[in-house]
């Protein structure tokens, strides 16, 4: 297939504001073209993708950014920026399209999923985030009811946010195995891997961490940095070792050498990147019983779950976090979620969007 892929227009692959959006689109690009697709990559100016390959085009637009939805009021109307980045974005896409035998749309906003109504070409979604605005529900619930197969998501806890979805196509995640080395370091200190935003609950981790006496180390994007300070103000100082936010490959050596991960999500968690890249480096998490890391994390085996909110209760499962064989961690992950497993399934659900398209 020659499939043209349309990253975020938030931030550029590899600054971190994409968040989970950007690891998802780089194991993509290497699970199928390692399956012998030619792929374009539609992306804002200064992306770089991980993998060079001549099946590989990198387009790279201008413009202005949209605003992430999770920052947003549920029911805000849509906003087009003048120069607007998404919409430069997409006219490269159209522009290609008619080369294309499908276009796979990884941004979480309005204008591309309309687009599914307009088009001849396939066009096909990976919605990365649960409901955040009610003008994209809507508008998915629209599309849906005419292209039922247009849409995939990264797991069912995220699906249980669109009500309307009944037969979901669920793809999990991918991840580049090579990336992360196994570590059996049994006595190292408490991590914590996310954007830092109200809706990651970094402060019930730090909370942990000060209760058990111990420091904190948080890697991730700082998005709110009023929210870190807030944080940072309710607890003694120097509870948070701020790491910074780091590439994979030193992210995961760092990230390696914990004792465990805690995953504290205040939103439905539409899959948690964070928790499998710490099981792939052997790293056990004690996460809330909340989206995406509920259907990751098996229970007693590659970590524990909580009942949402309940601090005390990540406390009692760090104290016995010992009993967790940090082999099973990186093995769930060979299992379940590597680029290749990832990458097939992508391409079963492409290929049946596809063939929809030439039933019509
Ligand atoms: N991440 C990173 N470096 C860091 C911290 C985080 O590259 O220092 C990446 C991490 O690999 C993951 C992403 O940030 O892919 C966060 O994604 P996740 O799905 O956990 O949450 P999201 O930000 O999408 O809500």
């Amino acid at each position: 297939m020659r499939i043209v892929l349309i990253s975020t227009p938030i931030g550029f692959l590899g600054s971190g504001k994409g968040g989970g959006v950007e690891l998802t689109l780089n194991s993509l690009v290497s699970g199928l073209v390692s399956l012998g697709h030619y792929i374009d990559v539609i992306a804002p100016k200064d992306s770089k993708l991980n993998e060079n390959n001549a099946k590989i085009r990198l387009h790279l637009v201008e413009g202005e950014d949209q605003i992430s939805w999770q920052h947003q009021n549920y029911n805000s109307p849509i906003i087009i920026p003048d120069n607007s980045l998404l919409a430069g974005m997409l006219e490269k896409a159209l522009e290609i399209a008619k080369q294309a035998d499908i276009l796979l749309n990884l941004s979480y906003d309005w204008l591309p999923i309309w687009m599914t109504l307009n088009l001849e070409t396939p066009i096909a979604h990976i919605i990365s985030m649960g409901s955040e605005s009610s003008v994209i529900t809507n508008l998915i619930s629209k599309v849906y009811a005419k292209y039922p197969h247009n849409f995939a998501f990264h797991s069912k806890t995220q699906v249980n946010d669109y009500s309307f979805i009944k037969r979901p196509t669920i793809i999990g995640n991918g991840f580049n195995l090579g990336n992360y080395i196994f570590q059996d370091s049994t006595e190292g200190p408490l991590a914590w891997v996310g954007r830092v935003a109200p809706e990651k609950g970094l402060e019930d981790a730090v909370y942990v961490a000060n209760e058990l006496g111990e420091k904190l180390n948080v890697w991730g994007f700082m998005e709110d940095e009023s929210y870190a300070l807030k944080i940072e103000q309710s607890f003694p100082q120097r509870t948070i070792n701020w790491m910074g936010f780091l590439a994979t490959e030193k992210l995961q050596k760092e990230l390696g050498k914990c004792r465990a991960l805690l995953n504290t999500p205040k939103w439905n968690e539409a899959y948690g990147n964070v928790v499998v890249e710490a099981l792939a480096c052997g790293v056990p998490v004690v996460a809330y019983k909340r989206g995406g890391p509920s259907e990751i994390i098996m229970h007693g085996e590659t970590g524990y779950l909580v009942e949402p909110d309940d601090k005390k209760a990540l406390i009692s499962y760090l104290e016995i976090i010992s009993k967790i064989k940090r082999k099973n961690c990186r093995a769930w992950v060979e299992k379940n979620a590597s680029t290749n497993i990832f990458a097939k399934k992508v391409v079963n659900w492409l290929n049946e969007v596809i063939n929809e398209y030439k039933k019509n």
